[in-house]
């Protein structure tokens, strides 16, 4: 887990938006390898394993493959990676895309969710166990999802929505239907689905500070 990106997440479990309070038992270079993740709000605490946070517990074998450039360059084009500063995350089979999207793409920032692939973590990439809550991540910090057959219940789908910008991108399986009030399509092949975030006309969202020192 990347140091600078742990302000992006947020506590998965149900109360206020929460920041997350890290503590690290060994670090290479920014990244905790191995270390625990505090909520200051329900003290529940999630444990950093080989640099990956688990907010459930370890999943599946993972393979080598990786996406092919042509694929990836489509990823990327429908991710719309060109300028925005904000990460990425990718769910599951998508993992497969991190090798590639690295060198195509050298700005972005990405969280891998649930990855079935093995990927080398770093300063740009950062991988995740997610909670079956959805997306332990704050609201509008993404500027692109692409979700994996595996990430397409109701929960994610209001997570995608909830944690990316307008305007951000979600690429989803084609068979997916996605709310027309929430979702502007942009494009719709036999595999995939990609949608734009619309603007939500909403409350303020009240921002929380993190303790100035670590709780746990
Ligand atoms: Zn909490």
């Amino acid at each position: 887990m990347f140091t600078e990106l742990i302000d992006t997440l947020r506590c998965p479990n149900a109360h206020e938006d929460s920041w997350l309070v890290a503590t690290s038992t060994r670090t290479q270079s920014r990244h905790i390898m191995e270390g625990r993740l505090g909520c200051p709000v329900c003290s529940a605490t999630f444990e950093i394993t080989d640099g990956e946070v688990l907010f459930a517990s370890p999943g599946a074998l993972r393979t080598t493959r990786v996406l092919d450039d042509e694929a990836a360059f489509r990823l990327a084009a429908q991710l719309h990676l060109v300028e925005a500063p904000q990460p990425i995350l990718l769910t599951g089979s998508w993992s497969r895309a991190v090798a590639p999207l690295r060198t195509l793409v050298p700005n972005v920032t990405m969280f891998v969710g649930d990855a079935t692939s093995i990927i080398t973590l770093d300063e740009r990439v950062s991988s995740l166990r997610l909670p079956v809550s959805g997306f332990p991540l704050a609201t509008g910090a993404l500027r692109g999802i692409a979700l994996d057959a595996q990430h397409i219940s109701d929960t994610f789908i209001a997570a995608s929505a909830r944690v990316l910008r307008t305007g951000g991108r979600l690429v989803a399986p084609a068979s997916l239907t996605l709310h027309d009030t929430i979702w502007r399509t942009l494009a719709h092949d036999a595999d995939v689905v990609v949608a734009e975030r619309l603007p939500t006309s909403s409350a303020p969202i009240q921002l929380k500070r993190a303790p100035s020192a670590p709780l746990f």
